[in-house]
C-alpha cells in the first residue's frame, strides 16, 4: 500500500516538473514571437503618418473660416470684374472695328454715287451754269502771295494758267485773263497765260493757278474734299444710326466754294529726302502731300530755300516719282495723342507696331511745339523717385527737370531709365520711353521687362529702330514730346526719356548732310545745339495756374572712351539740369550702377528731395569724395594710420551701399534709412561684400519690429532729436542682436 501511494506520488512529481519545464519553454517561443510581433508593429506604426488629432471647431475659428472665405470671395469677385472689363474691352473694339468697316464701305458708296452723280450730264450743265458766278467768286479771291511777289521780282513774270474740263465761254477767259493781267501790272509784272480747256481728270468744273496757289472749283476737287471729310472723322459714336447722322452733318458742312491752295513738284528724290519746286510760301515744319502716289504719303519740309524746298518723306520714298505732284495742307506734321497710346508700342508717326490692334486716339498735337514760358513756369519741387540709391540720395531728380544719362555703351544707361520708369507704379506718373535707333531686339526685351513689371499700364513706347529711316527716327523725340505735353498741358506728370540722343543727333546730321546744310563740329550742321535744346525745352514744371503739370526728361547720350568733352555731349550737358555720369571701370569692376559721384550732379532737384533724405546724405557726398582722395592715395600699399584705414572702411561700405540691382528700386524712406545705417557705423562688422546681408536683415528687423518708427520714416519730414534718438537706439539694438 505505502509503495502504491509513493508510486502516485512519484507520477504526481514527474507530472509536475513536465508541467514546470513544458511551461517555461512554451512561454519563451511564445515570448520570442510576440516581441517580434512587437517591432513589427512598431516599425509599422513609425512608417505610418500620425493620425491627426480632430480639433472641434471652436467659435474663434469660425471666424476665421469666415474670413478665408470672404478672402476667396473677394479674389473671384476681383476676377469676375476683371474678366468684365476684358470683355467689355474686347466688345468694344470689336464694335468700333465694325462701325470702321461700315464706314469706309459707306465713304466708297457716297463717293462712288457722288462721283456718278456728279459725272451726270444734269449736274455738269448746272456747273456750267454757273460759270460766270463761279469767275466772279474766284477773281474776287486772287491775291498775289509773298512768294509769288519774291519770284516776279527775279523772274518778271508770272504763269498764269486755266484748266478747265470744257471749253470755256470766251467772255469768261477774257474777264481771266484781263483781271490777271491787271493784277500783276499793278506790282510791274507781266503774265503768261496758258488756257487747257479739255483737261478730262478734273470731271467738270474750272480752276484758275496763279503761281504756285490753285483756285479751284472742279468736282475733282470737290470728291477729293468730301472723301478727306469723310475719312477725317473721328468714330466715337455708340450706335450706326449717330455714324450715319455725323456722316450727314460733315457732308452738309463742306462749304461748296472755291477751294484754294498751293501746289508743287517734285525735283528729286534720294534717301528719304525730296526737293520740291513750287509750294512759294510755305514754312517750315509744315506737312505736304504727295498726290501721285498709289497709297496717301506725307512729307514734312525741313529746309526752305529761295528756289527749293527740301522735305523728308515718311514711308517708302520708292513710289514718288520726279514731277509728281505735291499739295501744302497747311498744317504742321502732328502726332496721335490720349490715353489710348498708353500701353502701346507706336511708330513716330502714330502707327502701332506691336500687334495688338488700332489705336482709338482722336487728337493729335504738332510734333514742335513752342516751350512753356517763363511765366508759365515754377522751379521744380516734387520729387521724382528712381527707387535708385546712387541717384535720390546723391543726384536728386525734381518733377520737371531734364537730367541727363551719359556714359560709354554698355555701362547701364538704359538699365537706369528702364528701372525709373518700373518705380512709377502707383506714383501718378505716366512714362513714355523713345527708342530712337537702337536695335528691335532691345526695345522688344525693354517692352517685355516693363510688362513683366507691370508698367506699361502707364507707359507708352515710341519706337524708331536703327533700320527706320532717318526721318523717322529724327521726329521720334519730337512726337513722344507731343504726347506727353498731352498729359502735361491736362496737369498730369510725365517721364520722358530719349533713348538716346547721340543716334538722334546723328539722324539728323545724316538729313542735314542729304539736304546739303554746310557741316560744321564733326560734321554735325550748325543749329544741331538748337535742336536739342528746343527739344528739352519742353520739359518743364507748370505753374499752378498752367495747371502744374510736368514733363520730366531724361535724356541718355552715349560717350566714346568717357569722353564727356566731345560735341553732342557738351551740348546736351550745358542744356541739361544736371548729368548722372556713369563710368565703365566702375561698372566693370562690380559698383552697378556705375555712378561716377565725382562728376554726377543736379543742379536744381535738391529742392525736391525730400527733408529726409537731405538730411541723412549731406555728409554722403563728401564723405565717398574723401574716400575716393584716400583711396586712389594709398592704393600704392603706404602705410596708413588708423583713423585713415577708417575712413576708407567706411567709403567702401558706403559704396557697397550704393550698389543695386536692376529692378530693384526701393522706397525713399528704406534708401534713407539704409545710408543713415551704414554712415552711423552700424554695418561696422560687416563686410563690404556682405552689404546686401545686412541691407536685407535691418530692413526685415525695421518693418517688423519698428512699426511706428519706420511711419515717421516714411513722411519723409526731417528727423527731429527724438525721432534720431530713437533711431539710434533702434540701431544699437539691432546690432546688439546681430
Ligand atoms: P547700350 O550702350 O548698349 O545702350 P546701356 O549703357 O544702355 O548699353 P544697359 O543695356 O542698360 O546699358 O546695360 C548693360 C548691361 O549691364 C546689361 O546686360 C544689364 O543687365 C547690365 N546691368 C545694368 N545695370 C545693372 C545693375 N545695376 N546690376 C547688374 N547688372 C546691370
Ligand atoms: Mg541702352
Amino acid at each position: 500500500m505505502p509503495r502504491f501511494i509513493f508510486t502516485i506520488i512519484n507520477f504526481l512529481l514527474l507530472l509536475l516538473i513536465i508541467y514546470l519545464v513544458g511551461r517555461k519553454m512554451i512561454v519563451n517561443i511564445f515570448r520570442g514571437r510576440k516581441e517580434r510581433i512587437n517591432q513589427s508593429l512598431d516599425i509599422a506604426s513609425q512608417a505610418l503618418p500620425e493620425p491627426e488629432e480632430y480639433d472641434p471647431p471652436k467659435p474663434e475659428d469660425d471666424e476665421s473660416h469666415k474670413a478665408a472665405l470672404e478672402e476667396e470671395l473677394a479674389i473671384r469677385k476681383k476676377k469676375l470684374a476683371d474678366l468684365k472689363v476684358k470683355f467689355e474691352n474686347e466688345s468694344e473694339t470689336l464694335r468700333r472695328e465694325s462701325l470702321l468697316n461700315s464706314r469706309s464701305n459707306l465713304v466708297q458708296l457716297t463717293m462712288d454715287k457722288a462721283r456718278e452723280y456728279m459725272k451726270s450730264e444734269e449736274f455738269l450743265q448746272s456747273m456750267k451754269d454757273q460759270e460766270d458766278k463761279v469767275a466772279d467768286r474766284i477773281l474776287s479771291l486772287i491775291k498775289l502771295t509773298p512768294g509769288d511777289m519774291m519770284y516776279l521780282e527775279k523772274k518778271g513774270k508770272l504763269y498764269v494758267s486755266l484748266f478747265s474740263s470744257y471749253p470755256l465761254k470766251l467772255t469768261t477767259i477774257g474777264r481771266i485773263h484781263q483781271a490777271t493781267d491787271k493784277l500783276l501790272e499793278d506790282v510791274g509784272g507781266i503774265t503768261s497765260f496758258r488756257i487747257v480747256d479739255d483737261e478730262e481728270g478734273l470731271i467738270g468744273g474750272f480752276r484758275l493757278r496763279i503761281g504756285d496757289t490753285v483756285y479751284d472749283y472742279t468736282v475733282k476737287d470737290r470728291l477729293y474734299m468730301l472723301q478727306e471729310a469723310l475719312n477725317d472723322m473721328p468714330i466715337k459714336e455708340t450706335t450706326f444710326e449717330n455714324m450715319l447722322n455725323k456722316m450727314r452733318k460733315t457732308v452738309d458742312k463742306i462749304k461748296i466754294d472755291v477751294d484754294i491752295f498751293q501746289l508743287g513738284r517734285v525735283l528729286s528724290v534720294s534717301d528719304g529726302i525730296c526737293w520740291l519746286d513750287g509750294l512759294a510760301d510755305i514754312m517750315y515744319g509744315e506737312l505736304v502731300e504727295f498726290l501721285d502716289t498709289p497709297k496717301k504719303m506725307y512729307g514734312m519740309v525741313m529746309d526752305v530755300q529761295p528756289d527749293r524746298i527740301g522735305c523728308m518723306i515718311f514711308g517708302k520714298f520708292q513710289h514718288i516719282e520726279t514731277y509728281s505732284r505735291v499739295r501744302r495742307l497747311g498744317r504742321m506734321a502732328e502726332t496721335p495723342v490720349g490715353e489710348e497710346l498708353l500701353g502701346r508700342v507706336i511708330s513716330p508717326t502714330g502707327e502701332p507696331i506691336d500687334g495688338k490692334g488700332r489705336i482709338w486716339s482722336h487728337d493729335t498735337r504738332p510734333i514742335e511745339f513752342a516751350a512753356p514760358a517763363i511765366p508759365d513756369r515754377q522751379p521744380v519741387k516734387v520729387p521724382l523717385e528712381t527707387g535708385i540709391k546712387a541717384i535720390d540720395a546723391l543726384v536728386p531728380i525734381g518733377r520737371g527737370q531734364r537730367e541727363l544719362i551719359i556714359g560709354d555703351r554698355q555701362t547701364g544707361k538704359t538699365s537706369i531709365a528702364v528701372d525709373t520708369i518700373i518705380n512709377q507704379k502707383d506714383k501718378d506718373v505716366i512714362c513714355i520711353y523713345v527708342a530712337i535707333g537702337q536695335k528691335e531686339t532691345t526695345v522688344a526685351s525693354i517692352v517685355e521687362q516693363l510688362e513683366k513689371y507691370g508698367a506699361m499700364d502707364y507707359t507708352t513706347v515710341v519706337c524708331s529702330s536703327a533700320s527706320d529711316s532717318a526721318s523717322l527716327q529724327y521726329i521720334a523725340p519730337f512726337a513722344g514730346t507731343a504726347m506727353g505735353e498731352y498729359f502735361m498741358y491736362k496737369g498730369k506728370d510725365v517721364l520722358i526719356i530719349y533713348d538716346d540722343l547721340s543716334k538722334h543727333a546723328i539722324a539728323y546730321r545724316e538729313l542735314s548732310l542729304l539736304l546739303h546744310r554746310p557741316s560744321g563740329r564733326e560734321a554735325y550742321p550748325g543749329d544741331i545745339f538748337y535742336l536739342h535744346s528746343r527739344l528739352l525745352e519742353r520739359s518743364a514744371k507748370l505753374s499752378d495756374e498752367a495747371g502744374g503739370g510736368s514733363i520730366t526728361a531724361l535724356p541718355i547720350i552715349e560717350t566714346l572712351a568717357g569722353d564727356i568733352s566731345a560735341y553732342i555731349p557738351t551740348n546736351v550737358i550745358s542744356i541739361t539740369d544736371g548729368q548722372i555720369f556713369l563710368e565703365s571701370d566702375l561698372f566693370n569692376s562690380g559698383q552697378r550702377p556705375a555712378v561716377n559721384v565725382g562728376l554726377s550732379v543736379s543742379r536744381v532737384g535738391g529742392s525736391a528731395q525730400t527733408k529726409l533724405m537731405k538730411q541723412v546724405a549731406s555728409n554722403l557726398r563728401t564723405g565717398l569724395a574723401q574716400y575716393r582722395e584716400y583711396a586712389s592715395f594709398t592704393q600704392f600699399g603706404a602705410d596708413i594710420d588708423e583713423a585713415t584705414r577708417k575712413t576708407l572702411a567706411t567709403g567702401e561700405r558706403m559704396m557697397a551701399v550704393l550698389r543695386q540691382d536692376r529692378f530693384m528700386p526701393i522706397p525713399t524712406w528704406e534708401q534713407a534709412l539704409l545710408i543713415y545705417a551704414v554712415s552711423n557705423g552700424a554695418a561696422d562688422n560687416y563686410d563690404p561684400g556682405k552689404i546686401r546681408d545686412f541691407e536685407k536683415k535691418l530692413l526685415d528687423w525695421f518693418t517688423s519690429s519698428q512699426k511706428p518708427l519706420c511711419d515717421e520714416l516714411k513722411t519723409g519730414m526731417k528727423m527731429s532729436k527724438e525721432v534720431k534718438a530713437s533711431l539710434d537706439s533702434a540701431l544699437a539694438e539691432f546690432g546688439k542682436l546681430a
